[in-house]
């Protein structure tokens, strides 16, 4: 009898012995199919996030290294620059990390109500109103939340403006004793912010006491479900410990599913605001149907027929039937009233602004039929604000490092540069943010360098008002008669004795060509308006 009874209880033993290990052998597999799919997750997102973040930023720098110089008109750059910091930012970074937490939370939710209605299949019933409730909470939080954050972020731009105005403005500032009305102002752009931050907390307290007491009526309903069902006996008090101890962790999961999903939301507006630019911003038609050998332009005579051109469409013609033609290797000098539209013609030339109706031909090609690297490449230009890349003197002259030390430093010695250069380090000086390191006068000396290097068969100067000394500009101009003294040079002047030894000179008027002819002829003319220039009468 008693042995029968021990040999019981060992069975029993053993049976709940394999009962524990097959429990843990599944628990077990639970375990590393989390870590698996996690882990899967994990590198999913980290691919799939950095493949997605270069697709969009390779398209957005694309759509703005192709956007016509109509759009930098119109775009402030701040706009722009905004698009690649905080934008891309939000992409690369923010967007991944919250999309991939509201994922898991969701999962994460999902799955618990799963097994409390498995534990508690009642519960189920319950989930239809609370689910309703829930959803009702949610979508007037995230609306409420959407419109703080906007206007949280539309009172921090002040702050920032009036503090970097007060940085750049401090000596004005202090000399003026104005130091406390700063300080006030600053104070009560920030208060206008605090009120927008403090409605946002506000906010998310109201979201969070919700949802603290949607999380405690679950529990309750659970707790009172899983009484009825003991009370009917019909409860299994595993399966019940079960649904009660997961339903404790709703509150939480709740709470947080609503933040990651608003987060996610604001985040995708930065994807939205790069597809606008990729989609919206127009390009520029680079390629041409004709391809003109490597030698040309070989003569360099141009001809302007009827040129119409206007920056955008609202404003007035800046060129307004402009016709005239060249001989080649002329020597032109260009001159006209501040606006009279001397620029546009080197931006209509470069294309840089397309022309609304006429011809630009460069021997006798029409420059519309070419490829734009063409156009641009073949001519050169010392523009009115030369612009200098961050990066050494070499990198400057020769970006595609074609030519000899050698080269360089005769280009630099006939332009005038080599005290300068040699002062600053030789070639490999570095240039300093947008060639800071230089003035204006000399900056334009460097472009004039990298034309001698060129050996352009068209040069386009235009002459920044009084950048550059009078012994200098002599200097100068003698380098240029002698250096391209075989090409075709257009001078933009401002001071009328630059031009007073070219073969002709043209005089704009409001986007008109007025007169066209040798300074001589226009001279003998007390009429002309190069003569009411030149006499200082206009
Ligand atoms: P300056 O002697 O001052 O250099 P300019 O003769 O070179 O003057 P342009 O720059 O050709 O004058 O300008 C001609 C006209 O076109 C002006 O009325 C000017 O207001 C307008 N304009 C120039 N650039 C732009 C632009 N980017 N967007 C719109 N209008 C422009
Ligand atoms: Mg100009």
């Amino acid at each position: 009898m008693l042995l029968e009874k021990i040999d019981s209880i060992m069975r029993n033993i053993s049976e709940s012995k394999d009962n524990i290990n097959f429990y843990l052998m599944i628990y077990g597999c639970l375990a590393g199919a989390n870590s698996m799919f996690t882990l899967a997750r994990a590198f999913l997102f980290a691919f799939g996030g950095i493949q997605a973040a270069q697709v969009l930023h390779k398209k957005l720098l694309a759509s703005i290294l192709n956007a016509p110089v109509s759009f930098f008109d119109t775009t402030p750059l701040g706009r722009i620059v905004n698009r690649f910091s905080s934008d891309v930012n939000s992409i690369d970074d923010s967007l991944p990390f919250i999309l991939n937490i509201f994922l898991a939370q969701g999962f994460g939710i999902f799955g618990t109500i799963i097994i409390t209605c498995y534990g508690l299949p009642w519960f189920a019933l319950l989930l239809i109103p609370l689910g309703l409730l829930y959803y009702k909470i949610q979508h007037y939080y995230r609306y409420t939340s959407r419109e703080i954050k906007r206007i949280s972020s539309v009172t921090l731009s002040p702050i920032y403006a009036h503090f970097s105005e007060s940085i750049n403005g401090l000596s004005t500032i202090r000399a003026m004793r104005a130091t406390e009305r700063f300080t006030r102002e600053n104070l009560q752009r920030l208060d206008l912010n605090q009120r927008a931050q403090f409605a946002n907390k506000a906010a998310a307290r109201w979201l969070d006491f919700r949802l603290q007491m949607l999380g405690v009526a679950m529990v309750t309903g659970v707790s009172f479900i899983a009484v009825l069902e003991h009370h009917f006996r019909s409860a299994d008090p595993g399966l019940v410990g079960l649904a009660i101890s997961y339903s404790l962790s709703i509150t939480g999961l709740l709470g947080g599913v609503v933040m990651s999903f608003t987060e996610t939301e604001k985040q995708l507006v930065s994807v939205e605001r790069a597809e606008q630019y990729i989609n919206n911003v127009p390009h520029e038609n680079w390629t041409g149907i004709l391809f003109p050998p490597s030698y040309w332009p070989i003569q360099g005579s141009f001809s302007f027929h009827q040129v119409y051109m206007k920056y955008r469409d609202g404003l007035p013609n800046a060129l307004d039937g402009v016709t005239f033609d060249t001989e080649p290797c002329e020597k032109i000098g260009i001159v006209g009233r501040t606006g009279s539209g001397k620029s546009s013609l080197f931006l209509v030339l470069f294309r840089m602004v397309e022309i609304q109706h006429g011809e630009v031909m460069i021997d006798g090609i029409n420059l519309q039929h070419l490829d734009l690297i063409d156009v641009r490449s073949r001519i050169a230009i010392i523009p009115q604000d030369p612009f200098l890349f961050s990066g050494t003197v070499r990198d400057n002259l020769d970006p595609t490092n074609s030519f000899t030390d050698n080269s360089l430093w005769t280009a630099i010695i006939r332009c005038h540069l080599d005290t300068v250069v040699t002062g600053l380090g030789g070639l490999n000086a570095d240039v300093a943010e947008r060639g800071k390191y230089f003035s204006v006068g000399q900056r334009q000396l460097l472009c004039l360098a990298r034309a001698t290097l060129t050996k352009a068969k068209v040069l386009c100067i235009d002459e920044a008002t009084a950048s550059v000394d009078h012994e200098t500009d002599t200097l100068i101009q003698a380098t240029i008669r002698e250096e391209f003294k075989d090409s075709t040079v257009l001078t933009i002047a401002h001071r009328i004795n630059t031009v007073m030894d070219s073969d002709r000179v043209l005089v704009m008027d409001q986007g008109k060509v007025a007169e066209f002819n040798s300074p001589s002829v226009l001279l003998e003319d007390r009429q002309s308006l190069f003569y009411q220039m030149v006499h200082g009468r206009n």
